[in-house]
């Protein structure tokens, strides 16, 4: 990979004069974006990569830069919380630049949050750059504590980084939660385990169910979370909440520990009435639902001209189109995922 240059400008769209907050056909406004910034990776987690991945030739990403503008154009348009995801978005070389532009908002007061989901692989090295950048919250993805079944799941990642990652982002004041993503036969022991830990040291944890997405072939290890759940009460008390964090997940709080115990449940769960997030893949093709195909292209209209019409003209109408619901089906008979596409496409 080349190196980068700086952004030479930004765009700072404080308002877009004439341009209305995007709300989506069902009445639902349009605040949280998510960005994969790369779709590289230092790790080959099994569920979400398969060994040799091909990547995109360059010249297909967007640049520093654009990915601002295309970050800003959101902000300007109502977005109020933004993901930088993946691949692993602390791979994609000059990224705290990105994070730097972007803490702009933060210092208007047009968004609320910026924030990271990372296998925590490079945080040990950023987590102060991040921190200094506004990043208050972060996501860091571990399914394992156990180091031989963390290069099991990983394929390439060794368990101390990811702990050095997280202890150094917690010394630089940043909130961490845990994603586990829950694999039949391979970590479902480990949940208690997880969870005494996390919560031992400050930390959520949110559980996730393995979603049928690309060509890999795991819904061999697919675990419904409501067992998962049924045998973490025998152990736990488990009492419900009203606790949203703007996602999906549903939180629990742990008699035992105090902490929280989160769970993402895509394929059993509907938690599409409550949507508000949109997904920018790092070629720039938005994604209005995660369990549906129907994509934009925003980087045509990026790369068109310097102002930002055709961009939002083309945000508009993929946003008329944010269909209602997901459509994740299990198709088990031909042991198919749902969709063709992987996970580190639209970041998760
Ligand atoms: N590399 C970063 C990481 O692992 O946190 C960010 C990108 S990763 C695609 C985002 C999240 O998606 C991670 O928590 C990962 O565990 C999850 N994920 C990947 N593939 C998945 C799948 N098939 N089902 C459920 N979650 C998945
Ligand atoms: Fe990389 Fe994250 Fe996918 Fe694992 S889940 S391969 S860390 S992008």
């Amino acid at each position: 990979m080349g190196v980068e240059l700086e952004p030479t400008k930004t765009y700072d769209l404080d308002a877009a004069p004439g341009y209305p907050a995007l709300v989506d056909p069902f009445g639902r406004d349009i605040s949280y974006l998510r960005v994969s910034v790369t779709d590289r990776c230092d790790f080959r987690c099994v569920y979400c990569m398969s060994e040799h991945m091909a990547f995109l030739p360059k010249a297909d990403l967007l640049t520093l830069e654009e990915l601002d503008r295309l970050c800003s154009a959101f902000v300007a348009r109502g977005v109020r919380k933004l993901r930088l995801s993946g691949g692993e978005p602390l791979v994609r070389r000059g990224i705290m630049t990105l994070f730097s532009t972007q803490s702009r908002h933060l210092a208007t007061g047009r968004l609320d949050e910026l924030t990271l989901t990372t296998n925590g692989s490079q945080l040990a090295r950023y987590a102060g750059a991040l921190a200094a950048n506004g990043v208050r919250r972060i996501n860091v993805s571990l399914d394992t504590l156990d180091a031989d079944k963390f290069r099991a799941i990983t394929r390439w990642g060794e368990l101390p980084h990811v702990l050095a990652g997280i202890d150094a982002a917690q010394a630089a004041g940043l909130k961490v939660k845990i994603n586990t993503v829950a694999l039949k036969g391979v970590n479902e022991d480990e949940f208690p385990r997880l969870i005494e830990w996390a919560h031992g040291s400050g930390m959520d944890l949110t559980l996730i169910e393995v979603m049928p997405l690309g060509e890999i072939g795991r819904l061999d290890q697919y675990l419904p979370l409501s067992i998962v759940r049924a045998r973490l009460n025998e152990r736990f008390s488990l009492q419900d909440t009203d606790d949203r964090t703007g996602g999906p997940a549903r939180y629990v709080c742990v008699g035992e520990t105090g902490g929280r115990l989160g769970f993402i449940t895509p394929l059993t769960h509907n938690f599409c009435e409550s949507c508000n997030r949109v997904r920018v893949t790092c070629t720039g093709t938005l994604y209005m639902c995660l369990g549906q195909e129907d994509a934009a292209d925003l980087r045509k209209p990026l790369r068109a001209s310097e102002g930002n019409e055709l961009l939002f003209a083309a945000i508009d109408e993929a946003i008329s189109r944010k269909p209602k619901g997901h459509d994740f089906i299990i198709d088990r008979r031909h042991q198919r995922p749902a969709l063709g596409r992987h996970m580190s496409v639209t970041g998760g």
